[in-house]
């Protein structure tokens, strides 16, 4: 397992960060807020202590959203190009990086552990094993 800080950005790259493994836990979240936050069938977050993680850049362009009627599910987000970013979560002395900012992410890194909120996935969902896979847009 890689020891070394990981770089990662958002889109535009104007928010920048590094994460410094081991990894506390590494999931699939298929909860129905993250499905709204992500866009997407599910979120794919790694969390690591406060102590492993550092800001390096574009921190003032850090829009924070508290969902209300959660007390826990939160969004961090580029005011810039949109895209989510970490944040420190709430009663916890972790950080949640959404797994797509990492910059050339090793070929070795920790694979997530698991599926959660399984029971709440999309009915459209379909498990990548099971349809073709292309190396281009179609
Ligand atoms: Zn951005
Ligand atoms: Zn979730």
């Amino acid at each position: 397992m890689p020891s070394s800080p990981l770089a990662g950005s958002c889109l535009c790259g104007s928010v920048k960060f590094e994460v410094t493994p081991p990894f506390t836990a590494f999931r699939y979240c298929h909860c129905t807020r993250c499905q709204k936050a992500s866009g997407s069938a599910h979120a794919a977050n790694v969390f690591v202590p406060s102590a492993q993680f550092v800001w390096r850049a574009g921190e003032s362009l850090i829009k924070h959203y508290d969902h209300a009627p959660s007390q826990r599910f939160a969004v961090s987000f580029c005011a810039q190009c949109g895209s989510r970013v970490p944040h420190k979560v709430s009663a916890r002395d972790d950080y949640l990086i959404p797994a797509g900012l990492l910059d050339q992410a090793p070929a070795d890194m920790p694979r997530p552990q698991n599926s959660i909120f399984w029971g709440s996935r999309a009915p459209w969902y379909v498990e990548p094993h099971g349809m073709p896979c292309l190396n281009e847009y179609k």
